[in-house]
């Protein structure tokens, strides 16, 4: 946590930014650094984490005023951090992907793109939605599968049930604003009206806090959520736990839970939305004379296939229904496509050189051949 860089340093704004310039100089790095436009790039993925962290922070009018006040350590002690890597793993398979660890990213883009955060009339507002992403093999999302994901996520403080108050006080009105949530900067024609920062808008503030959540009601704590994860999914979707997200203030409902599917590449199996192609060797007298051979679909079957008598190098064999299931009727199945690669053989021995010869011997050879035509979609895949 001492080799934490300073929020605003991050963000590269003032500490007396405005939060339009603070979420401005987010979104900016946000869309820069965002691992979806830089895959592969682990730094741009570990500058992403550092800005929305930082944005987490910094546009939280509470947290921001408890990080000026007393730095990282003061955010650490409160929002639950222990001193751990906040992005430490646990969703799903192994190294593949980015995982959202405890960054609000529900919030952040919430804001962007106007859902998220809302207030209700009285002040209290409604949870932040979480997203979460998870990380499944081709086989997982062939199959569906109940798995548990660990992640962080406020809920109601338990020493003030949720009050945010000390005691029997509650709240008083803001002394800043007067009530009004609003103050005023500047005078004469040139006043501008903010947010009031001491109360957060909400016109009153606590007036003994709660000290183990500092007033917000809430505390965040590590929790475990089982996710049912439907067959046929594939990377982008998402699964919604509603009300799994963040606790309300005051009883407000919770945010939800998004959690973002990941597909790991196959070594094998292409996919093509529930289609999935696979390239299979095969010898060259398999081709010539045909052959019965037996292949391991995905989900672990064996399949017997038939290669036809004179079958071509390139040739696509369609096997319907042993594709991927439709995410949205699952007893439904794409098709599996074969694409036979025909292997020339290579070092042949005393024998097998002796037996091709005698079979050039019968059949001739055209020592002078004529080139194939060119058709229309020979051009394209030759000049585009
Ligand atoms: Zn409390
Ligand atoms: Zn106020």
């Amino acid at each position: 946590m001492a080799d934490k860089r300073d929020y605003y340093e991050v963000l590269g704004v003032s500490k007396s930014a405005s939060a339009d310039e603070i979420k401005k100089a987010y979104r900016k790095l946000a869309m820069k650094y965002h691992p979806d436009r830089n895959p592969g790039d682990q730094s741009a993925v570990d500058k992403f984490k550092e800005a929305s962290e930082a944005y987490a922070v910094l546009s939280d009018d509470q947290k921001r005023k408890i990080y000026d006040q007393y730095g990282h350590a003061g955010l650490n002690s409160q929002f639950g951090g222990g001193g751990g890597n906040p992005f430490e793993g646990g969703f799903g398979g192994g190294g593949f992907g980015f995982d959202f660890g405890n960054i609000d990213l529900g919030d952040l883009f919430g804001s962007f793109f106007g859902g998220g955060r809302s207030r209700g009339g009285s002040g209290v507002r409604k949870g932040a939605d979480k997203v979460i992403q998870v990380n499944l093999t081709l086989e997982e999302a062939m199959s569906g599968k109940t798995m548990e994901v660990k992640f962080d996520r406020e809920e109601t403080c338990s020493a003030c049930h949720g009050s945010g108050s000390k005691g029997s006080g509650g709240r008083t009105r803001c002394p800043d604003c007067g009530g009004s949530g609003q103050i005023r900067r500047g005078n004469g024609m040139f006043s501008i009206a903010q947010t009031c920062p001491r109360c957060g808008g909400r016109g009153d503030v606590i007036e003994n806090p709660c000290p183990s959540c500092h007033g917000t009601g809430l505390q965040r704590n590590r929790v475990t959520e089982t996710i049912k994860i439907p067959a046929g999914i594939d990377t982008g979707k998402r699964v919604l736990m509603r009300g799994r997200g963040d606790a309300g203030e005051n009883g407000a409902p919770a945010g939800d839970l998004h959690v973002k599917i990941a597909v790991k590449p196959h070594e094998y199996f292409y996919r093509q939305g529930a289609d999935l192609v696979i390239s299979l060797p095969i010898s060259f007298t398999q081709a010539v004379l045909g052959d019965e051979i037996t292949i391991t679909t995905l989900d672990n079957k064996s399949l017997k296939v038939k290669v036809s008598a004179g079958t071509e190098n390139g040739k696509i064999l369609r096997i319907k229904g042993s594709g991927m299931p439709y995410l949205d009727s699952p007893t439904n199945r794409g098709d599996l496509y074969i694409k036979f690669d025909v292997v020339v053989p290579k070092n042949l021995s005393h024998d097998e050189k002796r037996i091709l010869e005698e079979f050039r011997r019968v059949h001739g050879e055209n020592k002078s051949p004529t080139p194939n035509k060119i058709s229309e979609e020979d051009q394209r895949e030759y000049y585009f």
